[in-house]
């Protein structure tokens, strides 16, 4: 019943074969925490639908700012035209964004705004330079920056599958991830890889883009504040543009709102995307300070080069607006602690399994890393079977539940998860 063969024949779903598709699970609804299947299964759900669920499903509030919206107008283009969702959350974002945040781009997923971020350190580069000579990029490995042809480009090259696309795909300067994890003590000598490519290379390099503090799909690696101490000063030294791609880390996921806040070093340019909407539609947005946006507009292209059609939609904007506004009424910082903690305790039992190397939890972020890959299809039958709901990747196991998780929601999945992964020797 939770099966659809025209599914199964038909539709492509995310990294998926269609020779040997991986099963699906029909939904029929979702609410809370809870995912509902066809034949009536419920499912804690340990994702939040990618990072991005964090109020959960069907919240009255989100409702009916979509609601409420759809009968004022669900589209207009933003080319001219301009509307209240769109100025009312800019004004928000832009209190709750670093404080040198002077201008907003909105675009349509987080993979564009990787695209329009890059693009602007571009376009600032080539304005100011008068030359296209600085426009690489340098970011780290284990990164994950989205499916766009850019965003892929500064994908981990193994993860990001680079020698797939081969030389149709830019090249760009890689340093190792951060070897310095976010619990560790500091050691200076772990920017030394990226300073040596700053240093020999800053003449190509437009930017320096990052997940800061969380690696999300690249690794789920959490990594020590300093490092962004250390990146910003060399983008200073070298005049590089700092990108921070806050997609998945936004909205108070690593136990700050925004991740930069663990260093308190601000980027020249910043994505965010995910939750954003609280999950409901696809927006993200693009800020950045008004030095690189008067630097892109003083070029001889005279305009930021970009303009998605759905950019701005105000069905988009007013749930983005209702959402932002539920988390901080919300005490969402008591609410992760909370979740942090019991991940701490709770999941800390998969250190002595023999087949884990590695629990890490960050926020409302809880890694389990194994020593091999998991067989994704049968690991999601026994998480359905047990009423739980996860997408392990590689041999990294994880939950980042809804903010919203009560303790007996949170205790079954922490509980059903270490079950399932346990050794049976
Ligand atoms: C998910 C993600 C993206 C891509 O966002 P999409 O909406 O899937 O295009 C980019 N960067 C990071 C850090 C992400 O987690």
């Amino acid at each position: 019943m939770n099966f659809d063969q025209f599914d199964h024949d038909h539709l492509w779903h995310p990294y998926t074969s269609t020779i040997d598709p991986l099963p699906t699970y029909k939904v029929k609804s979702a609410h809370g925490v809870k995912l509902i299947l066809e034949d009536g299964t419920e499912l804690i759900d340990g994702m939040s639908s990618w990072w991005a669920a964090v109020h959960g499903y069907n919240n009255p509030v989100l409702n009916r700012a979509v609601k409420e919206q759809i009968d004022h107008m669900a589209h207009v283009m933003f080319g001219g035209l301009t509307h209240t969702p769109a100025i009312e959350l800019g004004k928000l974002l832009l209190s709750i964004l670093p404080p040198n945040m002077n201008n907003i781009f909105y675009a349509d997923s987080g993979s564009v705004a990787v695209e329009v971020a890059m693009k602007m350190a571009m376009q600032a580069s080539i304005s100011k330079y008068n030359s296209t000579q600085k426009t690489n990029f340098v970011t780290i490995r284990s990164g994950y920056h989205g499916d766009t042809w850019n965003a892929m480009s500064v994908c981990d090259p193994v993860t990001g599958m680079h020698s797939l696309f081969g030389p149709a795909l830019n090249v760009r300067y890689f340093a190792p991830a951060p070897s310095c994890l976010f619990y560790d003590k500091w050691n200076d000598n772990s920017t030394n890889e990226l300073e040596q490519i700053i240093t020999e290379h800053h003449d190509d390099i437009a930017g320096l883009i990052l997940e800061p503090i969380v690696q999300g799909a690249g690794g789920m690696r959490f990594y020590h504040p300093n490092y962004l101490v250390k990146a910003r000063q060399l983008c200073d030294k070298y005049d590089i543009y700092l990108i921070f791609d806050e997609i998945a880390t936004g909205f108070g996921r690593t136990g700050r709102l925004f991740a930069w806040q663990h260093a308190n070093v601000m980027p020249d340019i910043m994505c965010i995307g995910k939750a954003l909407t609280g999950g409901y539609m696809t927006m993200s947005a693009v800020a950045t300070t008004r030095d690189v946006a008067d630097t892109i507009s003083r070029g001889a292209a005279g305009v930021m080069m970009h303009g998605p059609t759905f950019m701005g939609n105000p069905l988009a904007c007013a749930v983005s607006l209702a959402s932002v506004k539920l988390l901080l009424a919300n005490n969402w910082q008591e609410k992760v602690k909370h979740i942090e903690q019991t991940m701490k305790y709770k999941m800390a039992p998969a250190r002595n399994y023999s087949n884990v190397a590695d629990v890490r939890i960050l926020g409302a972020i809880g890694v389990i890393e194994m020593n091999s890959p998991v067989n994704l299809a049968a690991i999601q039958e026994q998480c359905v079977n047990r009423g739980i709901w996860i997408r392990p990747f590689d041999r990294l196991v994880y939950i980042m539940p809804p903010f919203i998780i009560n303790d007996s929601e949170l205790d079954t999945l922490i509980t059903q998860l270490l079950e399932i992964i346990a050794p049976n020797e």
